[in-house]
């Protein structure tokens, strides 16, 4: 990396200057890739059982992070002094006595299957919940002034059962809901939060493979068995989110006499007008509920800047990966020595740069290594709900997520920076390091909302995560696409995520260097870094800098 790096007086035309001190670049360069696999080869052994969460593996991951920010001469900054800040959770698992029935005003209900017609969730953390309440069919369920679109038309859904569609409103148009690429308004997570927000009891997703870009299966698969929550803090939730198929939606619509192609044309449209149905939702939620309860890691490096060591910069990694499945043959520890112990090896090597450095940054420096990434992104939920710093005053937030270990990039992956007004300083430093900058590939697939950087922009904070693209040293972009797609389709999320002595960390000690630069950057530069005006986090962090 010294020869890339020894072209680092850098400015392009706008007078954006990455320069740093030479004894940011002397501690930046000891940023050493074997000591990345060390990191990684620990973690990923299969005594620690694939590091599920709750569970001892997970637990004795936390420990050895809290204890390298130690070695690494960095301060606890979680609950009472210590490095760990525990993070409560509740495990749900619907019960078989649950009933989910269509009731009409007029004929026989219709009771649905489990797992084959519908999945739900009672997210009221209760063992029993009932809900008989009428079904109002609002279209994609979106209230978005930005771009002037909303669903409710202000109709009182206050104590009702909320029919949706899945995505957002189709359109070419860059300045409709980012075009293609999907904004947060077509998530599902988007669509529990807005019926809980207009007071509805029960949300049901329509799933439609084409508009949810994958099949039944995965909806099936991912709400089945147990689910993990953050533990309530007093907030109204759904006493049922769930999914039904597109039958169901048939059957339902033709209940109430409705025309289901109709119905979803006409919510393409901005005159679209809630729709009440002459049907009731009958639930009788009957749920196994389990406490538990895990640990963030955090560490804090104070800065130089008597006021602005009251700001940070954050980095973060998930730290949790799937466990052990006791009930599999064969090899059932799902090591996750990609996902996600190349970012712990990332940051504890940030970490120790940052903390050998002869010279601080006037802002502070945060690390959190995160748990229950793989549970729905719920350690940096919790972490962006009780941050050690104000949100308001954590200036960036950089993430490390699943970084290849195959050699030396000539390309990286920062989307989301091209929202905040720390882009500028990316580009640049991206070309004093001869990284070209990789676009993600499918902004319509909506990566942006499924890393642990998103539970940190929804606060307000500017957040992207770092990482390799697919052009290396001495190979064309059909290598690096071959080994994309061989790592998805073999190793991901698979007991065969695992440590092998040829595995190559340069690449994660380029991108550890490339995000210690722009961290040292934002810690230093004078006004706090912010989203591009009309950004989609805009009003988060307007309404955190006044908290
Ligand atoms: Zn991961």
């Amino acid at each position: 990396m010294g020869g890339a790096w020894a072209a680092r007086k850098s400015a392009n035309q706008d007078g954006v200057s990455t320069r740093l001190p030479s004894t940011a670049i002397a501690a930046m360069q000891r940023i050493n890739p074997e000591r990345i696999r060390a990191h990684v080869r620990f973690l990923s052994h299969d005594l620690l059982e694939g590091r599920g969460t709750g569970a001892r593996g997970g637990d004795i991951a936390a420990e050895y992070m809290a204890t390298q920010f130690e070695l690494a001469g960095l301060k606890p900054a979680g609950d009472n002094g210590t490095y760990m800040q525990r993070v409560p959770m509740v495990g749900v698992t619907p019960e078989p006595q649950t009933t989910f029935s269509f009731v009409p005003n007029k004929g026989a209900a219709l009771n649905l299957k489990p797992l084959e017609q519908y999945v739900a969730y009672d997210e009221t953390q209760q063992p029993h919940s009932e809900v008989d309440a009428p079904i109002v069919f609002v279209g994609y369920g979106i209230d978005a002034p930005e771009y002037k679109w909303d669903d409710y038309k202000g109709v009182d859904v206050r104590g009702k059962v909320l029919l949706m569609l899945v995505n957002e409103p189709p359109s070419d148009d860059p300045q409709f809901f980012k075009g293609r690429a999907l904004t947060y308004y077509g998530r599902w997570t988007y669509k529990y939060e807005e019926a809980v927000r207009k007071g509805a009891v029960g949300a049901i997703l329509i799933h439609q493979t084409e508009m949810a870009s994958y099949p039944w299966e995965v909806v099936r698969n991912s709400n089945s068995g147990e689910k993990s929550f953050l533990k309530l803090e007093n907030a109204p939730v759904l006493k049922v989110a769930s999914w039904i198929n597109f039958d169901s939606a048939r059957a339902l619509s033709e209940m109430a006499g409705l025309d289901l192609a109709q119905m979803l044309n006409n919510a393409r449209s901005r005159d679209f007008h809630p729709v009440e149905m002459p049907v009731k939702l009958k639930a009788h939620m009957v749920s196994k509920v389990r406490s538990f309860a895990s640990n963030n890691v955090i560490a804090m490096l104070p800065g130089s800047d008597k006021r602005l060591k009251a700001e940070a910069v954050l980095y973060t990694a998930h730290y949790d990966h799937l466990g052990i499945r006791p009930d599999m043959p064969g090899d059932n520890i799902y090591n996750g020595a990609r996902d996600n112990a190349t970012g712990c090896g990332i940051i504890l090597e940030v970490a120790r740069a940052y903390s050998d450095a002869l010279q601080r940054p006037a802002r502070s420096i945060l690390f959190a290594a995160v748990t229950a990434e793989e549970q729905g992104l719920l350690g940096s939920e919790y972490l962006g709900k009780h941050p050690p710093i104000p949100a308001g005053k954590i200036s960036l937030d950089l993430n490390f997520d699943d970084v290849p270990p195959l050699g030396a990039p000539e390309e990286v992956e920062v989307s989301g920076a091209e929202r905040t007004t720390f882009y500028s300083v990316v580009t640049v430093m991206a070309k004093t390091f001869r990284l070209a900058i990789r676009p993600d590939a499918r902004p319509e697939a909506g990566h942006y909302y499924r890393s642990d950087h998103f539970s940190l922009a929804r606060v307000g904070i500017p957040s992207f995560s770092i990482n390799e693209g697919l052009k290396y040293k001495g190979h064309d972009i059909e290598w690096g696409q071959t080994q994309a797609d061989e790592y998805t389709a073999k190793h991901y999320h698979q007991p065969s995520d695992e440590y092998s002595p040829d595995m190559d960390f340069l690449g994660d000690a380029v991108i550890a260097r490339f995000g210690f630069a722009l961290g040292w950057m934002a810690a230093t530069q004078l006004k706090e870094v912010g989203w591009v005006k009309g950004d989609e986090f805009e009003a988060a962090r307007v309404k955190s800098a006044g908290e």
